[in-house]
């Protein structure tokens, strides 16, 4: 196996910390002007966090799975046609002829991991490999172009926060457009409609209200982590299979396995990209530093079914 690293794209958060930079300085020319101090104070705080947020997500680890240099022994004895590696039967292949094995996890469900040959790791059901990124991602969302990285089970919080941050803000913008505009006298104060201010702030009121419609699937997200469902549960997973864990489904949901959720993904470990070791391309060895490697421990944690 080659030697990888993972290097999230910082072209596409540029250029949205330059756009959310560029809106905050036109809303404070126009929508906030005139408007009380605390109003405006809370405009400008918000947009620190949204890009913090924002750089957050691309820049940690989003859950990867640190491959492993050689591939899996059981697989090896099992494609040369051993039939007796211990818990044979728990092993199968799925349509698409990859390696799978029963498991069942720490709440007592029964799972099934699949064997990813480009990385030699068993990767747990909800995880996938991300070929932009060239990695095995744990409780995988998707892949965000947007965000040059993958979102999955560390980064997820941090894409949502920043979401809900960047729908917050610009609803205030839009409430300073409106407020600025009562301000005036709109609709019926003298000579209004020929103020060319009316139109500039009818605009913005338009304009950062269609942003805070678009940023409703941030509010998604937030119901996904609170239900402990991804964008890959509510669709269908890479076998073109709809996946069995949305929360209407029994079985799937109770107090301890939420709780367990929750602390996997809102205090998760906080792994800067820059900090994933992977030597190069000399074939001889590819690691993760240690940090990395016992946050991963949780897979470890799923059990062979007997
Ligand atoms: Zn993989
Ligand atoms: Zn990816």
């Amino acid at each position: 196996m080659r030697g990888r690293s993972l290097r999230p794209n910082t072209s596409w958060p540029l250029g949205l910390t330059v756009y959310t930079l560029a809106i905050v300085a036109v809303a404070f020319s126009c929508s906030l002007r005139g408007l009380p101090l605390w109003y405006q104070l809370t405009v400008a705080v918000i947009p620190i966090f949204a890009i913090s947020f924002l750089w957050l997500t691309n820049q940690i680890d989003p859950g990867t799975i640190p491959p492993d240099q050689n591939k899996d022994i059981t697989v090896v004895l099992l494609e040369d046609g051993h039939t007796d590696v211990p818990n044979y039967s728990q092993y199968g292949r799925d349509a698409k002829g990859r390696w799978t094995r029963a498991v069942f996890t720490p709440e007592g469900h029964q799972d099934l991991e699949k064997y990813c040959e480009e990385c030699n790791v068993w990767r747990p059901r909800r995880g996938y490999h991300c070929s932009k990124c060239g990695f095995c991602m744990d409780r995988g969302d998707h892949h965000c172009d947007v965000m040059g990285t993958c979102i999955a089970k560390w980064n997820h919080r941090f894409f949502t926060a920043f979401l809900l941050a960047a729908q917050i803000g610009c609803g205030l913008m839009m409430g300073g457009s409106i407020w600025r505009l009562s301000k005036l006298g709109f609709p019926h104060g003298d000579g209004i409609w020929n103020n060319p201010e009316t139109s500039i702030l009818l605009f913005l009121a338009v304009f950062y209200g269609y942003h805070v419609a678009v940023l409703i699937f941030g509010n998604m997200h937030a119901v996904g982590i609170c239900f402990d469902f991804t964008t890959k549960d509510v669709g269908s997973n890479d076998d073109g299979e709809c996946e069995d864990n949305l929360p209407c489904l029994p079985g799937r949901r109770n107090p301890k396995a939420l709780l367990r959720s929750w602390q996997l993904v809102c205090c998760g470990p906080i792994v800067w990209t820059s900090h994933l070791e992977v030597l190069p391309l000399n074939g001889t060895e590819t690691k993760h530093t240690e940090m990395v490697d016992s946050n991963i421990d949780s897979h470890h944690g799923w059990l062979p079914m007997p």
